[in-house]
């Protein structure tokens, strides 16, 4: 029996630097890979939200006085203290998601730690612009906007947090983060962290709960600036609330991205950035290129390649080092991936492996579904068309690369896109071609924190991480300064 990393405990909430019970209901988060209770809390409600955003417009002043070296400082102790926890919080993300433990060891805390470490490396070099315009002298002062009302998906719970906090921080800001109701637990972690780093209680403070207390937040006046990572129905109401401000706003949203191996691609090599693309965190991944488009001189050759793949990677328990491919996050979650299975199959697309639920011992308490590979796909089909979320992949066959442009921007969304090619050329201009904010060439789904990161069209607005991540999260002020005379009208 797996002891809970939280038994009973109500006090998830952390506010103005104090864990704590909030006003709202009390609920259980079940671990979904085997429907134990993980962690019995209680939910924020509007006022502790509120008191949230008291606290964070009472800190954080004191806070962006401080030398940005200093709050470096703070950021790069909490990275390191992350890293010295890395097993145990890889262990309770794996808990709270179901992912496979071999991915979380090295990628979950890593990435969170190692954007505390690049934004509090980075602010000490923000500096602004200077102009001399004769005697007229111009400059720019990068400002923190004040508090950043910050929610957050249940996939990578706390590499989202550390993306949306670090920036925020480093540039000076407070933030109020929410995270996904289905996993409450590494935010909480963070904000521990961040305080034994030195951060000043109510500068990083957690509200628990679902979309009421998103709401509550994205519609307080107390709030500077929204960021959201979910989907897009959410981001269109979080952009609603924020043009009452109006509010600057960030959203990082769904996809359905492609990947485009073209005739010159090594086979190995892009069998294995499709499954990367597909099959990782069980398909849960909103970078995920769903859409693998393949030259139909190797075609064959790849859905063979491909699918004996698929069928290969090892489902099962999470926090076994030989699984591969974890359990779907929940019940109405795999609903969802299984109704998009079924449609396919009733589409008259082929399942050439995968899409059925694990119902073996003890996987039957979770939600396992084997990684589906359909062929045969139509471009207008649901499965073709719609975020799946899960482990399906659809794999195409196109003839010219102007076909495959056409196609692979034929889509509301506009996250991602992978290129798996030998030819230099093709791939500068398929990167050029392809509507995404990020295009991978010849690997897929990697995300260093020095380059940014978002989509285009209904995938999002605006970038995390990189320089363009600190700009999200600062406005520039311009002070201009006369030293001459000064003629009247
Ligand atoms: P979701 O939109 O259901 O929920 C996201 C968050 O928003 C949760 O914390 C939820 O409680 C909150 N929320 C829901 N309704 C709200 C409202 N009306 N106002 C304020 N907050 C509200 O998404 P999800 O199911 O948690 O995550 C899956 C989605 O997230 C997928 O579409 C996926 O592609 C996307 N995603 C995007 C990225 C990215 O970086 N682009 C990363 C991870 C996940």
């Amino acid at each position: 029996m797996r002891a809970a990393p939280f038994t009973p405990d109500h006090s998830m909430n952390v506010i103005g630097g104090a864990r704590c019970a909030g006003g709202g209901p009390r609920r259980t988060v079940e671990n979904p890979a085997t429907s134990e209770v993980l962690v019995e809390l209680t939910d924020a409600d509007p006022s502790d939200v509120d008191a949230a955003i008291v606290a964070a417009r009472r800190a954080q002043p004191a806070w962006a006085t401080l030398a940005p070296v200093e709050r470096g400082r703070v950021l790069r102790r909490a990275a390191d203290l992350l890293r010295d926890r890395n097993d145990e919080l890889a262990r309770w993300e794996v808990l709270d998601t179901g992912k496979p433990i071999r991915e979380a060891l090295v990628t979950d805390v890593h990435s969170a730690a190692e954007c505390l470490e690049y934004y509090g490396g980075l602010i000490a070099a923000a500096a602004g612009e200077h102009h001399q315009l004769g005697t007229l002298t111009g400059w720019t002062r990068r400002e923190p906007l004040g508090v950043v009302g910050a929610i957050g998906a249940w996939n990578y719970p706390l590499q989202i947090a550390a993306w949306k906090a670090a920036p925020a921080l480093a540039a000076g800001n407070a933030v109020v983060f929410k995270p996904s109701e289905l996993t409450p637990l590494t935010a909480v972690a963070l904000a521990e962290t961040l305080a034994a780093a030195g951060l000043p209680d109510g500068v990083f403070s957690v509200v628990q709960g679902g979309a009421a207390v998103g709401e509550a937040l994205t519609g307080h006046r107390g709030i500077d600036k929204l960021t959201l990572t979910g989907s897009v129905p959410t981001g269109r109401a979080v952009m609603r609330a924020a043009s009452a401000g109006p509010v600057p706003v960030t959203l990082e949203l769904g996809g359905k991205s492609p990947v485009v191996v073209c005739e010159d691609a090594e086979l190995d090599r892009a069998v294995t950035a499709a499954v990367l693309a597909n099959f990782a965190t069980q398909g849960e991944v909103c970078s995920n290129g769903t859409r693998v488009f393949v030259h139909s001189s190797l075609h064959g050759a790849f859905v063979d390649a491909f699918v004996d793949t698929a069928r290969s990677l090892v489902v099962g328990d999470p926090l076994e080092p030989a699984t591969q491919v974890g359990s779907l996050i929940s019940d109405e979650h795999l609903d969802k991936v299984l109704d998009a299975v079924r449609s396919g199959v009733d589409d008259g697309a082929a399942l050439r492996c995968g899409g059925g639920r694990r119902t073996d011992g003890a996987l039957a308490d979770g939600r396992f579904v084997d990684p589906a590979v359909f062929t045969d796909v139509a471009d207008d089909m649901a499965i073709a068309r719609d975020e799946i979320f899960g482990p399906v992949a659809c794999v195409f066959s196109f003839e010219t690369e102007d076909e495959v442009v056409e196609r692979a921007n034929a889509t509301s969304y506009g996250l991602s896109a992978g290129v798996v090619t030998r030819d230099v050329d093709r791939a500068h201009r398929l990167a050029a071609a392809l509507d995404a904010g990020v295009v991978w060439i010849n690997t897929y789904n990697v995300t260093p924190v020095e380059v940014p990161f978002g989509g285009v069209k209904a995938s999002g607005l605006g970038r995390e991480n990189g320089w363009a991540g600190l700009e999200a999260v600062t406005r520039t002020k311009t002070v201009l300064f006369e030293s001459g005379p000064l003629e009247g009208l």
